[in-house]
């Protein structure tokens, strides 16, 4: 009578050991023999929080600043940032994009915490930093994710959050328009990465402390999203006027236009490059009306600056003639390599 209970039991046994593989999932799985702690708190991976071409359409202009209160420095030892920069900063370049909507998505899957709404899109040099006191942010999604991560997004336009407090969203799913709302001087999302609610962490590269430059970096994106995130100079303005220009003149739209005159004096370009290093070689080239171009101005940057304004003149006696004058504006770090950056602009004289 023992025997056939042994053999039950034994069959038994040998279920439960099966049915324990097939749950730990041993033999198919290379993390399978991480313990399930390990497992469950890895780092977490993020998806593009922004749907927009990168880098022709919009750029990553400022990066984590991992040295607060020291001098300011990006995961690349570079100074795509500025002091105590919590975030990674998507810039959208053109104005009508901006105005068309840039969506912004959820980096990663979870469920919303915060949000606020109903913040005007003005910028805050012109509204007075103290009218966002306390709500820097402007119009903003929180997420939580698991392991304690939260993903922070910032600066949305008024009236575009599309999701709920209490709402469990997908990675992708849009949570609002990329806007102008909170302490914020130019159209960007400010997305933000945390741990345990007050931990900054790089998703450039994860690594505790102010380590810079590490190789290879701990990156939290994933591989799509890290393939379109080059680290490469941003030129976040540019245009062109009929005379020399400030920073601030042309930032603020205060510069004559030369395609809305007649006998145009003088024609400038101006610009405004992010992420750039010491010796990198800015070259400028004008091209005539007809096609011929004049031979390239180059300068190498010279300073530990984190941005570059420069104006540049066309030499060409008064009064220009009609026709459409190009700019070729390129930016090189390494003799030998391409090209960082290379783009042609042109403004057409009537
Ligand atoms: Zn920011």
């Amino acid at each position: 009578m023992l025997r056939p209970l042994l053999l039950v039991l034994g069959l038994f046994a040998i279920v439960l050991l099966v049915g324990l593989l097939a749950i730990v999932g041993f033999g198919d799985d290379p993390d399978a023999d991480e313990p399930t702690a390990r497992r469950v708190s890895q780092p977490i991976q993020l998806a593009l929080p922004i749907d927009c071409d990168l880098p022709d359409r919009c750029v990553v202009q400022f990066h984590v600043d991992r040295r607060p209160g020291l001098a300011v420095g990006d995961w690349r030892c570079g100074q795509l940032s500025y002091d105590t920069h919590r975030g990674t900063d998507f810039r959208v370049l053109a104005k009508d994009d901006f105005v068309a909507g840039i969506p912004v998505l959820a980096a990663a899957p979870g469920k919303v915490i915060a949000l606020r709404d109903g913040m005007e899109d003005i910028d805050v040099v012109e509204l007075g930093r103290t009218k966002v006191e306390g709500r820097a942010g402007g119009n903003q999604v929180v997420i939580a994710h698991e392991d304690g991560w939260e993903t922070w997004y910032w600066h949305l336009r008024k009236d575009s959050v599309t999701v709920q407090q209490g709402q469990t969203v997908a990675t992708g799913a849009r949570l609002g328009t990329v806007g102008l709302s909170g302490d914020t001087n130019f159209p960007h999302l400010h997305f933000e990465l945390r741990r345990n609610r007050n931990l900054i962490v790089d998703p450039f590269d994860a690594s505790a402390g102010d380590d810079q430059c590490r190789s290879p970096p701990q990156s939290l994106w994933t591989k799509s999203a890290a393939a379109a995130l080059n680290y490469i100079p941003v030129v976040a303005r540019l245009g062109f006027t009929t005379r020399a220009a400030t920073r601030n003149e042309a930032i603020y739209g205060r510069l004559p236009d030369p395609a809305a005159q007649e006998n145009v004096p003088a024609l400038f370009l101006w610009f405004e490059l992010y992420g750039l290093a010491r010796n990198d070689e800015i070259s400028v080239q004008w091209q005539l009306p007809g096609g011929t171009w004049r031979e390239p101005a180059q300068s190498a940057w010279q300073q530990d600056l984190p941005y570059a304004f420069q104006t540049g003149r066309l030499n060409l006696q008064p009064p220009l003639p009609r026709g459409t004058y190009s700019v070729r504006l390129k930016v090189s770090r390494d003799g030998n390599a391409p090209p960082l950056l290379e783009k042609i602009y042109s403004v057409t004289l009537r």
